[in-house]
């Protein structure tokens, strides 16, 4: 009996590797902390980028599988311990994501208005811990107590906005800022969220790199987009294209690095049509402070260069960006779990080819996959394989007779019973799905997301 915590990509791909064999039959628990299951495809993808998030079909149908069960609202390390979980399964997958951020490391990071992507994006998906339960919320007006009422009361503040990062998630947040309400009326977008960006009175977003166009991590789909978005021009300097040796060299090795720079150049020559909104493209550029008393007011930069060391430093040259939002995309970042080992500096469980080293040795029952196994890199697929591999690496060892298939699914339930634990299953879920169609449909939408804790456990209870 196996145990994956997190029914993310990569929890539910191990599960899909594990139920696709028959030379060893396994029992699968997929736990989650949340009530429902995909995690960053439901609270991560762009709501409107309606196909990859179609991708949850795909994932839900292995959850559906015989062998294979999903419990949902299960917190490993508060609800029950790794400890305590190790001692009723065969063997437990980590796949827990990486759930915390980066930080610039710069003066006025804490100011009111300065935000990390992971907690931007987690509210306009509509993850539960950012949007606390109606009846904690502060009345309207006063000051804002929860995650969500923050970054609304900041959209609606906004003119200016500052996106620190040059990676897809940048282009994710720079479109849901520049996108009139109207364009996101068609995504899952919780109607909390929407009312919030109908307020919205953004008119530009900068997005800062540190280094040049050629070395983004944008994939060229996503650039393109900003490109397609209509009343928005799309601003780069052609000063930034004048490329240096490193740079040319980039381009030379990197078909996508060669295609995004054809698409930046092209913007670069593109005359302004005076749109209403403007995204702008800065590139060697870094923030040097966010400057504001009470909240952000400005985004203190410097341009940047790169050494004979091949290092990025700072030319003394320096500008000034009026913004009331800073919104830092640098990258995701994992955490420990209790009882769980990790290391802090790369922010990942320590492994090889998924099998788990604890003290040093080889864990005789744990493995690990997804973000928290390789970093926060890649896409949806890159899970899949990644899975497969930590399945293969713990099939073998049940063949090499180093697990013995001694527990059976039933001690899980009984322990997660003694706790006064009860798991959301795929019929919650089901259920959960079916009320947020509903919900969208009373108002034309094809669905709302259910954003709050209360609602998602309302709707998941069963009524027959
Ligand atoms: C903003 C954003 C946009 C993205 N857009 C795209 C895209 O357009 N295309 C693409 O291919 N990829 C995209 N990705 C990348 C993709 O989402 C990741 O590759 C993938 O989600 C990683 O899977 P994972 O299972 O390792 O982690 P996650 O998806 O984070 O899943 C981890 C799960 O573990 C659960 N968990 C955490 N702690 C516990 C605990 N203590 N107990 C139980 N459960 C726990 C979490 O609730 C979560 O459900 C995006 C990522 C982000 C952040």
């Amino acid at each position: 009996m196996v145990a994956i915590i997190g029914a993310g990509p990569s929890g539910i791909y191990a599960a899909e590797a594990l139920s696709q064999q028959s030379d060893v039959p396994v029992a699968v628990a997929v736990l989650d902390r949340l009530p429902v299951p995909f995690g960053l495809v439901r609270y991560g993808v762009a709501p409107d980028h309606h196909s990859i998030r179609s991708i949850r079909n795909t994932l839900e149908r292995t959850l559906e599988k015989s062998g294979v069960r999903f419990y949902g609202d299960v917190n490993i390390g508060s609800d029950v311990t790794i400890e305590e979980l190790r001692g009723v399964v065969d063997a437990v997958i980590y796949a827990y994501g990486a759930g915390s951020d980066r930080r610039l490391g710069i003066e006025g990071e804490d100011l009111f208005g300065s935000i990390a992507a992971p907690e931007f994006v987690a509210w306009y998906c509509g993850h539960p811990d950012v949007h606390p339960d109606i009846d904690r919320m502060a009345p309207r007006g006063a000051v804002p107590a929860s995650k969500a009422e923050r970054a609304a009361r900041l959209i609606a503040t906004t003119q200016s906005a500052v996106v620190v990062g040059v990676g897809n998630v940048a282009l994710d947040v720079a479109r849901v800022l520049i996108k009139s309400v109207a364009e996101l009326d068609d995504t899952d977008m919780a109607d909390d969220v929407l009312d919030s960006l109908a307020d919205k009175m953004v008119t530009d977003v900068h997005i800062l790199g540190r280094r040049g166009p050629a070395y983004t991590t944008f994939t060229t789909k996503e650039l393109r987009e900003l490109g397609q978005l209509p009343d928005v021009d799309v601003i780069v300097d052609p000063a930034d294209l004048e490329f240096d040796q490193s740079s040319r060299a980039v381009i030379e090795m990197d078909k996508v690095a060669a295609r995004n720079v054809a698409v930046m150049a092209d913007w670069a020559k593109a005359p302004r049509t005076n749109a209403a909104r403007r995204i702008h493209l800065h590139f060697w550029t870094k923030p040097n402070a966010i400057l504001g008393v009470d909240q952000v007011e400005a985004v203190q930069t410097e341009r940047t260069r790169i050494n004979a060391d091949g290092y990025v430093e700072g030319t003394g040259e320096t500008g000034l960006i009026p913004a009331q939002l800073v919104v830092r995309s640098v990258g995701y970042k994992g955490v420990q779990l209790p009882g769980v080992p990790f290391d802090p500096n790369t922010g990942r469980v320590p492994h090889s080819e998924g099998r788990v080293i604890r003290d040093g040795e080889f864990s005789t029952d744990e493995y690990v996959t997804g973000w928290i196994k390789r970093g926060p890199t890649g896409v949806i697929g890159t899970n899949k394989s990644d899975a497969v591999e930590t399945v293969t690496s713990l099939l073998t060892d049940i063949h090499d007779g180093a697990i013995a298939g001694k527990h059976s699914i039933d001690e899980l339930d009984e322990l997660l019973a003694d706790r006064g634990i009860h798991p959301l299953g795929m019929p919650a879920w089901h259920r959960i799905d079916a009320a947020e169609i509903e919900l969208g449909e009373s108002h034309g939408r094809r669905r709302t997301t259910l954003a709050h804790r209360s609602e998602l456990l309302a709707a998941a209870e069963d009524h027959t």
